[in-house]
């Protein structure tokens, strides 16, 4: 199995009738980008930088975040680098910030509310990312996007940082592209308008699914409830690629659910164009989207889409590929 697995490092990410998509990396840490390379992943889709905050004592300066996404850029070799502004709340604490306990962390003060709320802290890691874009390709990405204001508030800001480091005559990469996870039920029921102001779409299935459904993704008692695979989470999916496209932008996805091969042909089939998965993963979805047609694919999704319970969806799929292989 490793060996057939490894025939797939070189090769371009494409399902069985030639369509072409993108397959990229999960990271949490710039060491991990030469893992990816290496694995033969064609960018990062999701580089978390919280590590960079938490385990620590004090927040990290402009100085050490920019050397860090340097390197990662550097490491990526001028494939697409995504990396994902700072998603600390909810579940990731940072001890030496001194937040209140939230009753419900996952409703609170997380991730995009907490940076738009410390600007300072904000400024620093866009500053940060936009000069190290001057080495590599990096896109930026907004996580827990709930409405257009955000997204505006931190185009705004970017615009004011360029404006600085252009009077500074510090080089970035002025095409650099602005992107949002789209891993709340309101950003995905508002993603026709979202995606005239993202550059990109990335879909959070692991938050979508926990706020859709309403579970909790750490609560062990309700975890028989936590599926992407429900009709309700796979609706929304369906419509945060069908805005993204209708708007000429493109829709991703690094949530685990990327890396799911019962999902794979509902991904194909709606036309996700990228598929973000953790590095160990790469060669494995690489290998499960060359299983599949398009056209296969969409019967198969037709067939889901009809249906309207979790447990009747994995079980036809289940049931689907085993009997193919
Ligand atoms: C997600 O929510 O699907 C995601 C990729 O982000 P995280 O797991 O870091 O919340
Ligand atoms: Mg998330």
């Amino acid at each position: 199995h490793i060996e057939e697995l490894k025939t797939f490092i070189n090769k371009s990410t494409e399902t069985a009738d030639g369509k072409k998509v993108m397959l990229a990396a999960n990271i949490g840490g710039a060491d991990e980008a030469a893992k990816a390379v290496k694995d033969g992943a064609e960018g990062v889709g999701l580089f978390r930088t919280e590590f960079l905050f938490l385990n620590k004592n004090a927040l990290p300066t402009e100085e050490e975040q920019f050397e860090e996404y340097k390197k990662a850029a550097v490491l990526t070799k001028g494939m697409p680098l995504t990396i994902r502004t700072l998603d600390i709340g909810g579940d990731k604490d940072i001890p030496y910030m001194g937040l209140t306990k939230e009753a419900n962390p996952f409703l609170g003060y997380r991730a995009i509310r907490f940076c738009l709320d410390r600007v300072d802290i904000f400024t620093t890691q866009l500053r940060a990312i936009l000069r190290a874009s001057a080495y590599g390709c990096i896109r930026i990405m907004i996580p827990m996007i709930t409405s257009v204001n955000e997204v505006r508030q931190v185009k705004e800001l970017i615009k004011k940082i360029c404006s600085d480091l252009d009077r500074n005559g510090i080089n970035y990469d002025k095409n650099i592209q602005t992107g949002i996870m789209i891993e709340t039920p309101a950003a995905a029921v508002m993603a026709d308008t979202l995606a005239k102001e993202a550059d990109f779409f990335s879909i959070g299935t692991n938050d979508l699914t926990q706020y859709t459904i309403a579970v909790d993704r750490c609560n062990e008692n309700v975890a028989y409830l936590y599926s992407a695979f429900n009709p309700a989470v796979l609706r929304l999916i369906r419509r945060i690629i069908e805005c993204a496209h209708n708007a000429g932008i493109e829709a991703g996805m690094c949530g685990e659910a990327a890396a799911n091969a019962l999902m794979a042909p509902i991904l194909l089939s709606f036309g996700l164009d990228e598929f973000s998965v953790s590095t160990g993963k790469v060669l494995e979805t690489r290998k499960t989207i060359a299983d599949w047609s398009i056209k296969e694919a969409g019967l198969v999704t037709d067939k889901v889409m009809s249906m309207v319970t979790e447990k009747e969806v994995t079980d036809y799929l289940s049931d689907y590929i085993s009997e193919r292989n």
